[in-house]
This record gives C-alpha cells, structure tokens and sequence, in this order.
C-alpha cells in the first residue's frame, strides 16, 4: 500500500504549555502500576488513499473524536506494538531493539490490509516522544516508561473493506516493577475450549481483535484458579503455542547441558522481540537452544520424569515470568518444586541488565535516545 506521491515525512513539533508540575509528575510516578497513567504528550501520523503519511505531529496528550460510522468500531483494522523505554544507569535514556518492533508493526499492518509505516518513521516518532517526555522515564530499578504506538481505521463509512485513511499514534506509560514483591511464578490453564489462532489466521499480528478473542479464556483460567491462559494449535489441541501475551520457554536438562526450547514460529503465535533475544542470550550463556514443536503430553511427561526442569513466559511487559503450576480439563501438576528455576533466573537478571545497561550490549540491541 506504499504510495508513488509519498511526500518526506516531517513532524511538527507542537509540545504543551501546560505539561504536568514536577511535584505532580513524580507523585503519579511514585506508584505507576502498569498502564494507567499517561505522559503529556503523544504522536499522530495521518496516512490517506492518494496521498500516504502526512500530518505527522507532536501535540498534548488528548482524547480524540470518533465518528460513529468509524471503520474500525465496526470492522476492526486496529494494530498495535509495545516497547520499552529504559533508564540507564549513566543516567540516559534507551529503547530496546525499536526496528524490530518497526518491522513487526510492519507485518501486522500487512495482514490487516493497512498501510505500511516506514521503519525509520515508526523509530523517530518514538524518539521524539521520549525525548518529550524524558522526565517520566522513571529511575527505580525494574521500572520502565511503556510505550504503546498502535493504528486503527478512520474512514467513517459502512463496508466491509480496506479503509481509505488511517491514524498511526504513539502514547507513553510508566511503568513500575512487574513484581514489586519478588518474582512469583503464575500459574497456567491449558485451554481446550478456545483456540486463539488458526493457520492462516491473525494470530502472528499484534492485532486488537485476537486480544478481544482472548477474553472469555482468561476469564475461564481465572475461574479455575489459574493466573494466565495457554493457548494450544487449533486442529489437535495438542502443540503449546503461548500464553495470552507472552511466549513460552521450557529448560530441558540441568546445568550447563541444558537445552531450553521454545514453540517454533507457527504463523500462529506472536513472534515476540523478548522470544527472540533469549535465543540468542541463551547461546551467549552457555545453553543450547531449539525451536520445535512441543506438546502438552511431552510437557506432563517431562515434568513426571524430570527431564523438564523450568518452564517460563517471556514478553516486554513482564520481561521473564516463571510457570510454576499447570491445570487442564484431565490434568494438574506443579513444574518441578515450584519456585523460579535457576536459569529462568539467570536469563531474566542478563536481559534485565543488558536493558538497563548494567551488562556490555554486544548484540548492538539498545538505541539511545537521550
Ligand atoms: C506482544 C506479545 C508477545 C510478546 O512479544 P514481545 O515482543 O516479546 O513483547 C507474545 N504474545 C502475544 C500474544 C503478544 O501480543
């Protein structure tokens, strides 16, 4: 959906004369939480048929009018994408590999036939965002500011079709340690009754309705006295395929023979940024890794024999959230003594430091913004 006439795109930058007091700003980010509090600013780039990406500003946080015939309340082309600002301990500030959360935004906009955002674009309107809004990159450890840049439909028009103008936005959230008490594992429901993607469905973009999906499962998980959901294939309801918003991670082995696997990329589940580091953190640790289809019956399995020593969900949000108990319609076990394993540890605490800059970034993953 590129467009020949796409003009350079340029941002006006047209920040508040009325941002947040000091004394206020740090009451609200004394207890952040995830996702309720808001930065001053925010990021809005218009695209429309005919004429591309225009209109790209900067402006005060504020909420928009929607037309009631608005494409996407009725037809749902809404995409979006989560990333990390993080504070260094110099004092300045990074995101963690932006361009591929770019080239994702990317992938999922063209599933749902909308425009694609230049992955240098996408990057600068970040950037300016948190170089705005820097005073709300909180300091403590573990906490972060959340940064949500997302894209729905603005044509206002009944029609089952493409629409013909859509609005690209970045806002920004602090957000405080995802386990202020010392990290807890969760426990899971193996969901047999939902399926969240199909083959040649959306479940590979980061797109609103398969969240929208997800709702009734985790009310189910929570009504079985499970924290999370885990999604299973959708023609055996037998390969584990990933959790409600993260991916999963099995150790299998001890110690330096450990091997830690994670389901491979069916074009059903999220390809996660945070998945895809540990691959490679893994190796630079020492562990051998695989990605592979694996089932809930070699899961049962392995916990009963051993072989499977740890299990954990990784994503942005949480960073690495260890699995400790598992219940499905036939089953219910606790993976292995219950506690957070070793090497769920270990992973966790070196991309934790490589975020926060505590630990040499020889994978070229953080881009500095201030
Ligand atoms: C965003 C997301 C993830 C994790 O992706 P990261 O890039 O690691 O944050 C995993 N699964 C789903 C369904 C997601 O929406």
């Amino acid at each position: 959906m590129s467009t020949p006439t796409q003009a350079p795109i340029t941002f006006d930058l047209k920040p508040s004369a009325h941002a947040l007091p000091d004394a206020e700003r740090e009451a609200r980010l004394a207890d952040p939480g995830f996702g309720r509090i808001f930065t001053d600013h925010m990021v809005t780039i218009r695209w429309t048929e005919g004429r591309g990406w225009h209109d790209a500003q900067l402006t005060p946080y504020a909420p928009l009018e929607i037309d009631p015939a608005n494409m996407t309340l009725h037809y749902g082309q809404a995409i979006f994408e989560g990333l990390k600002a993080y504070r260094q301990a110099d004092g300045s500030i990074a995101t963690f590999r932006p361009e591929a959360n770019a080239e994702r935004f990317q992938a999922s906009a063209r599933r749902l036939a909308m425009p694609e955002l230049p992955v240098e674009t996408f990057v600068e309107a970040v950037e300016l965002l948190v170089q705005q809004d820097q005073a709300w990159v909180p300091n403590q450890a573990e906490q972060s500011l959340y940064l949500r840049p997302f894209m729905f439909a603005t044509e206002a028009a009944l029609g089952v079709r493409p629409a013909n103008s859509y609005l690209f936005m970045v806002i920004a959230s602090p957000a405080g340690a995802y386990f202020p008490g010392g990290v807890k594992p969760v426990s899971v429901w193996l969901s047999e009754d939902y399926v969240r993607a199909a083959p040649g469905g959306t479940g590979a973009a980061k797109c609103a309705g398969n969240y929208a999906a997800s709702l009734v499962a985790q009310a189910e998980a929570a009504a079985k006295g499970c924290d999370q959901v885990v999604w299973l294939d959708a023609a055996e309801h037998k390969w584990v395929e990933e959790m409600g918003g993260m991916n999963l991670y099995f150790v299998v082995g001890e110690g330096e023979n450990a091997t830690v696997v994670t389901p491979e990329l069916s074009g059903a589940l999220l390809p996660g940024i945070t998945r895809d580091s540990l691959l490679t953190l893994a190796d630079d640790l020492g562990y051998r890794s695989e990605e592979r289809k694996i089932s809930t019956e070699e899961w049962k399995q392995g916990n009963a024999d051993g072989t499977i020593t740890e299990v954990f969900a990784c994503g942005t949000a949480a960073v690495i959230t260890p699995v400790g108990h598992v219940k499905s319609a036939a089953a219910d076990w606790t993976v292995a003594n219950g506690e957070p394993g070793p090497i769920t540890m270990q992973l966790r605490e070196a991309l934790l430091a490589i975020q926060g800059g505590q630990r040499p970034d020889t994978h070229h993953w953080l881009h500095k913004i201030v």
